[in-house]
């Protein structure tokens, strides 16, 4: 179908939105799905696996040197030992950020990402903007995200495939000695997870909740 034959949607859903739903209308019509199935499907990448998850694996990594060895060494793992497995994350690397190495994650030909530790891509993940430059200009994408990196620092791009999905394992933040496992958690957003972000320091954190 060509962009001229597809038919104007003028009542809120964009394009894409209106062509998943009349899929998603019809194979329920068809008794191909089952809407409950459906929504229960739904409910699990919306609330139950998300970054949530990959930000326990990254504090856990950070209090646990042993911990962390193994996610380095064989990250499906040492995912799998916090209870975090399923699709798109059967083949997990964690590349971790140091004073030396910065580290981002793209997927050049579509969206692939590590579900079971950060959910469903952003969608700017999914932008062919993202795509391309995350490779030609790293740190040009990574100063509009907000990150200036040490001009020595070498960054590293990782491209996912249908084989492998990566996790950034972020640098733990300054000051944060005395925060237990579950506050240091709290610290490691998503974007920092993708390396497009750093995990945030303990006083914006503090910030952002109020
Ligand atoms: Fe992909």
């Amino acid at each position: 179908m060509t962009q001229e034959k597809l038919p104007h949607h003028s009542h809120g859903l964009s394009e894409i939105e209106q062509r998943v739903k009349n899929l998603e209308n019809l194979l329920v019509e068809k008794g191909l799905v089952n809407p409950q199935a459906m929504d229960e499907l739904v409910d699990t990448y919306e609330h139950r696996v998300g970054p949530q998850n990959g930000a326990r694996v990254v504090a856990r990594a950070w209090v646990d040197p042993e911990y962390r060895q193994r996610l380095l060494s064989s990250a499906t793992d040492a995912i799998m030992e916090m209870g975090y497995k399923g699709r798109q994350g059967e083949h997990m690397q964690a590349v971790e950020n140091t004073d030396e190495v910065h580290n981002m994650v793209v997927c050049t030909l579509c969206s692939c990402y590590p579900w079971p530790v950060l959910g469903l891509p952003p969608t700017w993940y999914k932008a062919s903007s993202y795509r391309a430059r995350a490779v030609s200009e790293p740190r040009a994408v990574l100063a509009e995200f907000g990150v200036e990196l040490d001009p020595q620092k070498e960054v590293r791009v990782w491209d996912s495939t249908s084989e492998i999905r990566y996790l950034v394992l972020p640098q733990r933040p300054e000051n944060t000695e005395n925060l237990s496992e579950e506050q240091l958690a709290d610290l490691v957003n998503r974007d920092s997870m993708i390396g497009v972000a750093l995990a945030d320091s303990p006083e914006i954190n503090q910030k952002e909740r109020k």
